[in-house]
C-alpha cells in the first residue's frame, strides 16, 4: 500500500515523524512518504517555520529510514504556489534532498490580496467579499489560473487536492458541474496529464466530515478515465490513525468508475523517487 501524503509535527500535523513511520510500518505500508508543508515568505499557523525546520525535519527522516529497512520511507514536502511568496520547487528540493514535491495552493492571489480557501468558512467568505466583492467566477477560476501557473512554472511531482476551492463553497456559490467549474478544473487535469503530474485522489475531506467528497470528487473521475488521468491515493495524514483514512471508501469508488489501471502503481513510484 502507498501512503505519500503525510504531515507531522513540524507543520500543523500530531505526531513525530518516528511516529507517522512506525505507525505506517504497523499498517504494512510499503511506500510511505512525509510531505510537511514546506516554508513561505508569509507567518502563518501551518507550514513549517523556516529551512532550519525543514532540514531537521528532512534528517529525522533520514534517520528513520535506517530503523525501518523493509519499508520505502520517503521525504517528501507540500509545496505551496504562491507568487512571489512561495521558494522555488527546485530549490527546495536541492536544499532538502527532497524525493518528491507534493505541489498546492491554498493561497489565492490578485492584486486586492489573500484569500485562504482552507480553514473555517467564515474566513473564505470574508476573503471572497473582500478580494472579489463576491464574484465567485471570479474567485474560483483565479485559483485554478495559480494551479496551472504552478503546472507551468513548477516541477513536482504531484498535485494536491486539485477542487479544494469547492471546500468551502458547498455548492453556495456554484455547483461543482457548472460548465464553468468543469472547464477550468479539466483544463488542470489536462495539463497535468501533459506534464507528467500525478494527480492525488484526496480522501481528507471525507473522513474530517468537511467536504461530501474526495478532492477531486466523483462527478469528475468519469473525465480521468476518459482523459487517462493517473490518479494516486492520497490521506493527508495529519496523525498516525489517518494515514491510509478513507481509503477503502476509495477502493469501492475507483472499482465503481473503473479507474483502477490509472491508480499509480509500486513500481511506477519506485521507477521515478528511487
Ligand atoms: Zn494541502
Ligand atoms: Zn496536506
Amino acid at each position: 500500500m502507498i501512503s505519500l501524503h503525510n504531515h507531522t509535527l513540524y507543520c500543523d500535523g500530531k505526531n513525530n515523524p518516528e511516529e507517522m513511520i512506525q505507525s505506517a510500518v504497523k499498517q504494512n505500508i510499503t511506500h510511505f512518504g512525509l510531505s510537511g508543508h514546506a516554508p513561505i515568505h508569509k507567518e502563518n499557523e501551518w507550514s513549517m517555520n523556516d529551512l532550519t525546520a525543514a532540514e531537521n525535519y528532512i534528517s529525522d527522516i533520514e534517520k528513520c529510514r535506517l530503523a525501518f529497512p523493509e519499508t520505502r520511507i520517503y521525504q517528501g514536502i507540500e509545496a505551496d504556489y504562491i507568487p512571489n511568496l512561495s521558494y522555488s520547487f527546485n530549490e527546495l528540493r536541492e536544499k532538502l534532498r527532497l524525493q518528491y514535491i507534493i505541489g498546492s495552493v491554498h493561497l489565492v492571489t490578485n492584486e486586492n490580496g489573500i484569500w485562504f480557501i482552507d480553514g473555517p468558512a467564515e474566513g473564505y467568505d470574508r476573503g471572497l467579499e473582500k478580494h472579489y466583492n463576491l464574484d465567485f467566477n471570479k474567485a474560483m477560476s483565479q485559483y485554478y489560473q495559480q494551479l496551472m501557473t504552478m503546472l507551468e512554472v513548477e516541477q513536482f511531482e504531484i498535485l494536491a487536492h486539485c477542487d479544494k476551492v469547492m471546500m468551502n463553497n458547498r455548492g453556495r456559490f456554484m455547483s461543482n458541474e457548472d460548465p464553468q467549474h468543469l472547464k477550468l478544473l479539466k483544463d488542470t487535469l489536462k495539463l497535468a496529464r501533459e506534464k507528467e503530474v500525478w494527480v492525488e485522489i484526496n480522501t481528507r475531506g471525507l473522513y474530517k466530515g468537511l467536504h461530501d467528497d474526495f478532492y477531486p470528487g466523483k462527478y469528475i473521475f468519469p473525465f480521468i478515465k476518459e482523459e487517462k488521468i493517473k490518479i494516486i491515493y492520497s490521506a493527508d495524514g495529519h496523525a498516525t490513525d489517518q494515514i491510509t483514512k478513507g481509503y477503502s471508501e476509495l477502493d469501492k469508488a475507483i472499482e465503481e468508475y473503473g479507474l483502477k489501471d490509472l491508480v499509480v502503481r509500486p513500481e511506477d513510484i519506485e521507477e521515478r523517487m528511487g
